[in-house]
């Protein structure tokens, strides 16, 4: 597969990648690339090498995965290109490839399909105040801790309909609108995406020692939401 033509194929890599003269302005305003070991400059440059290489490298690597989707880039790039964009057709496909497992970052994709993604469809909300689970959220500190065990008082209080039916915050989404953001979902390629990412999740995870248990391969999402090898700041 050419690389480098699939990723013509997604719109935002179009809309982004438009001529890149390198001069490094949308990595001086990236808040990503003030704190990660990350420069947007060299990945609008190799994109626009057309290596193949170079880009399969870069759809396996820490890096892609950085961006905080800002678009901080887009206002300030002097030809008009968005490296935020290059980014997300970057991911897209590597998701797609199965090349996100390759590294830590990348293998957060299992976690996020599995909490954020699964309660889209489950739901209707990305994060919802039951996963905010203390153990798994140290940096919540004890007001966090507190609020989790008095969601429904804490909720109440500040004028939320947490789980209940009509109008408000946190409100029970209708099922018939679950139905229209499933359909969405099925339509737009995000439940075959899905799909992808637990097919390609589990080989790795078979292939680094997990075994599958009764909440499929729960000790691997653990290890991968959790794992941090210190190398990803800026020193
Ligand atoms: S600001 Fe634009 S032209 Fe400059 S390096 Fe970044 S993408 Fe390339
Ligand atoms: S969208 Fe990504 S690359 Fe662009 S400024 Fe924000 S974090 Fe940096």
């Amino acid at each position: 597969m050419e690389l480098y033509q699939e990723l013509t194929k997604d719109v935002r890599f179009v809309e982004g990648l438009k001529s890149c003269m390198n001069c490094g302005v949308c990595t001086a305003i990236c808040p990503a690339a003030e704190f990660y070991d990350y420069d947007p400059r060299i990945i609008a440059g190799i994109v626009q090498s057309k290596d193949e290489k170079r880009i399969e490298e870069l759809l396996k690597s820490e890096t892609i995965w950085y961006c905080g989707e800002c678009m901080s880039c887009k206002t300030r790039c002097p030809r008009g290109n968005t490296p935020g964009m290059i980014i997300m057709a970057l991911r897209s496909l590597s998701q797609e490839l199965g090349y996100f497992t390759e590294s830590e970052k990348g293998r957060q994709q299992l976690a996020i399909k599995r909490v954020v993604g699964e309660n889209i469809i489950s739901k209707g909300y990305c994060v919802l105040p039951e996963n905010l689970i203390p153990e798994m959220h140290p940096e919540q500190g004890p007001v966090g801790e507190w609020i989790y065990d008095n969601k429904e008082e804490v909720y109440e209080r500040v004028g939320a309909n947490y789980n209940g039916d009509g109008e408000g915050a946190l409100r029970k989404i209708p099922q018939e609108s679950m139905d229209e953001i499933y359909r969405i979902f099925e339509i737009t390629g995000g439940i075959d995406r899905f799909e992808k990412i637990e097919y390609f999740s589990k080989l790795k995870a078979k292939n680094m020692g997990f075994t599958e248990n009764e909440d499929n391969y729960a000790d691997y999402v653990s290890h991968i939401f959790t794992t941090n090898n210190g190398k990803h700041n800026r020193q």
